[in-house]
């Protein structure tokens, strides 16, 4: 009996660290998110600045820039990626074209996008 409610303390005890050591992680990585929206904002900002400067190629240029420099944490989320509005592959974050900011798409997503669009030729086709 005594060790059972000991079990019962032991129990509530590590569920209430847990608890706490959950609610600073969650504090931690909310702040963060702030941080990253926060520089996101910042890089698609200066894409937009670059964009009116010189175009496309200013800010591709300035995104290869960052690339080779490789020190900002937020240039290694930034991915080449098929932009429908640019008709071209390009810098993207998030999903979200540097250049124009629509939405852009994985290539493993096209391939899929096209797969199903063929299944429902074939299904149109075949009724
Ligand atoms: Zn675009």
């Amino acid at each position: 009996m005594f060790v059972m409610v000991d079990c019962a303390t032991i129990t509530v005890t590590v569920a209430k660290v847990l608890h706490l050591l959950n609610f600073m992680y969650n504090h931690k990585n909310k702040s963060q998110m702030g941080k990253v929206k926060n520089e996101i904002q910042k890089l698609r900002d200066t894409c937009y600045r670059k964009y009116q400067e010189g175009g496309v190629t200013a800010v591709i240029d300035y995104i290869e820039e960052a690339m080779r420099q490789g020190e900002d944490l937020i240039i290694l989320n930034v991915k080449y990626e098929r932009c429908e509005a640019c008709d071209s592959d390009m810098p993207s974050i998030n999903h979200e074209c540097l250049i124009c900011g629509q939405e852009t798409k994985l290539h493993k997503q096209i391939l899929v996008d096209a797969v199903i669009e063929d299944l429902k030729k074939g299904f149109a086709v075949g009724d």
